[in-house]
């Protein structure tokens, strides 16, 4: 090998804010926070208290290879902490407020956290949790306030007074940065972590005209929660492209977005679609419109076409992406090439809503069967969806074999198609696929299409027993306010629309249980209608 002659730079996360703070300075940061008013910072002035806060962490005796945990919102200070904490070499563990107290005490304790840095309002669940914590030993308010009886320090106060600039070290690109755990809807949560090289990657990455496409001109209101694998990459794909960043806290109910839009100007936002079903639904009750919105991206679990209409005639584009936690989390962003246009608008957009997405440079995809054969990319063929990568990860924290076959291939544990375009599209995860008679059914498809009758906001299908075929789909019915639709709305809805064998056995209207990020908690709806095609209850 002759080396190549050029500088050996390693990949620090720290490096993406310290461009920005020079390159954007004086763009803002604007967050709204718990019980205070709106902030407004910018990418210089975040840059000092970067710093102040990472003095004041080593303070707390925080070196490098530690976790550190947050419990908090999508605000400007958990936004510094995914500078400061990974910039000294720290891990860290965004935990989500959302899951079961038993799943959130055991991330914890898994993480070996040091610190546990809260906003005001999860004080709550701390209080709650807190003999169970084995580690912690700090635990800091993320406010203005000291909260001395208890020992609890408030961040801006421990901040106020350290120095804003800080020797960062240069770190091994491969050292840990973030450690983000799935939700565990099957056993305990899995932690996956993070490397410096491979979140600065996929920064780079998410950033580009293929993927997010981001550039200064961009104002980002991110509605995914920065605690669910960090937002989707977006605190560094956008700081690296000097976006103006709009913060909601926890405020995603449609007055409150609706307000940030137009006061902030944004332009781009992201979330699952539950969120904007609400933005939506606000807006066909305000009769307001989008205002300066040009762009939102929808992932997590599929985009209802319906939703996707709705956005785009009042001139908002949609596209949608796919990713999970071991992924960093983008593996695919659904975005016109050429090709696609050629086929006119109607076609073009019928593939962008409707596959997750296409491949995407850094995350390599191939879709086998059974025995592991690879299957054609074209369109029809399903099979189990393999992914690898800088940013794909080979093991979860603490475990003891490696997540990935000898090839490097990690099982997403998804079903899908690859067309000829590079177009991927999730037909199911694996463990919800419906099996009818040996034919599988798909109960994305069956959810998408039931999401379009007028009336239903969330339509969910699962199979469970049935003593002739198996398993059948039945299909619950969370249905708008006001709305009268009923279960034979559903059923003249459906019936020109899928295979007869599709129709589900039972359509029940109730409400829609959630996990933790948001999707539909199929096991919630498993476990409580186990029986119903046995006994029709
Ligand atoms: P969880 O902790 O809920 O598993 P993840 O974000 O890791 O959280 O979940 C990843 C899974 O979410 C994917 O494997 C896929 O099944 C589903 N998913 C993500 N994006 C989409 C999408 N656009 N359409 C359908 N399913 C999606």
């Amino acid at each position: 090998m002759l080396p190549g002659l050029m500088q050996d730079k390693p990949l620090n996360i720290i490096d993406i804010l310290r461009f920005a703070s020079v390159a954007h300075a004086s763009q803002e940061i604007v967050s709204k926070n718990v019980d205070e008013p709106i902030t407004r910072h910018d990418y210089g002035s975040t840059w000092r208290r970067t710093a102040q806060a990472a003095h004041a962490l080593a303070r707390l005796g925080i070196s490098a290879g530690d976790r550190v945990s947050s419990l908090s919102w999508n605000t400007h200070r958990h936004f510094e902490l995914f500078f400061a904490v990974p910039g000294m070499g720290a891990v860290l563990h965004t935990a989500n407020p959302r899951l079961p107290d038993e799943h959130l005490i055991f991330t914890i304790n898994h993480a070996g956290s040091k610190a546990l840095l809260l906003d005001r309002n999860m004080a709550e669940i701390v209080e709650r949790i807190k003999p169970q914590l084995e580690t912690v030993e700090h635990y800091i308010v993320l406010a203005d306030e000291e909260r001395t009886d208890d020992g609890w320090l408030g961040y801006e106060q421990m901040i106020s007074a350290e120095p804003d600039s800080y020797d960062w070290p240069e770190l091994d690109e491969n050292a840990g940065a973030f450690l983000c755990y799935t939700s565990g809807t099957t056993g305990d949560p899995k932690g996956v972590l993070y490397s410096h090289r491979a979140v600065v990657l996929h920064g780079l990455a998410a950033g580009l005209s293929g993927a997010l496409g981001f550039s200064a001109f961009d104002v980002v209101m991110p509605c995914q929660s920065l605690y669910h694998a960090t937002a989707w990459g977006l605190p560094f794909a956008g700081t690296i492209n000097g976006v103006k960043f709009v913060f909601p806290c926890d405020k995603f109910d449609g007055p409150s977005l609706q307000q940030l839009i137009r006061d902030e100007d944004v332009t781009f936002s992201g979330g699952v679609p539950t969120i904007w079903t609400i933005y939506l639904d606000h807006l066909e009750k305000s009769s307001e419109d989008t205002g300066s919105l040009q762009r939102v991206i929808i992932g997590g679990s599929a985009v209802p076409r319906d939703m996707a209409e709705s956005f785009e005639s009042k001139g908002v584009t949609v596209q949608q992406i796919w990713g999970m936690t071991e992924t960093c989390p983008l593996g695919v962003v659904s975005t016109p090439t050429p090709a696609l246009a050629a086929l006119g608008k109607e076609e073009e957009n019928e593939i962008i809503w409707t596959r997750q997405g296409r491949m995407m440079f850094g995350i390599e995809m191939k879709i086998v069967d059974e025995d592991g054969q690879e299957l054609p990319h074209d369109g029809e063929q399903s099979g189990s969806l393999m992914v690898r990568g800088p940013w794909v990860l080979e093991r979860y924290y603490r475990a003891d074999s490696s997540a990935i076959d000898g090839d490097g291939w990690f099982d997403t544990g998804d079903i899908s198609t690859i067309d000829k375009y590079g177009f991927m599209r999730i037909t199911d995860r694996k463990k919800d696929v419906i099996k009818s008679g040996g034919e599988w059914i798909s109960s994305i498809d069956l959810e998408n299409i039931a999401a379009g009758c007028p009336g239903v906001k969330v339509a969910a299908v699962t199979g469970v027993y049935h003593p002739k075929w198996e398993e059948r789909p039945i299909m619950l019915i969370e249905s708008h306010d006001g709305s009268d639709v009923s279960g034979s709305d559903l059923r003249d809805w459906l019936e020109p629309r899928i295979a007869k064998w599709w129709m589900p056995d039972a359509i029940i209207m109730a409400s829609v249980p959630l996990t933790a990020t948001g999707k539909i908690d199929k096991k919630v709806i498993r476990d409580r209608y186990a029986q119903i095609l046995v006994t029709g209850s």
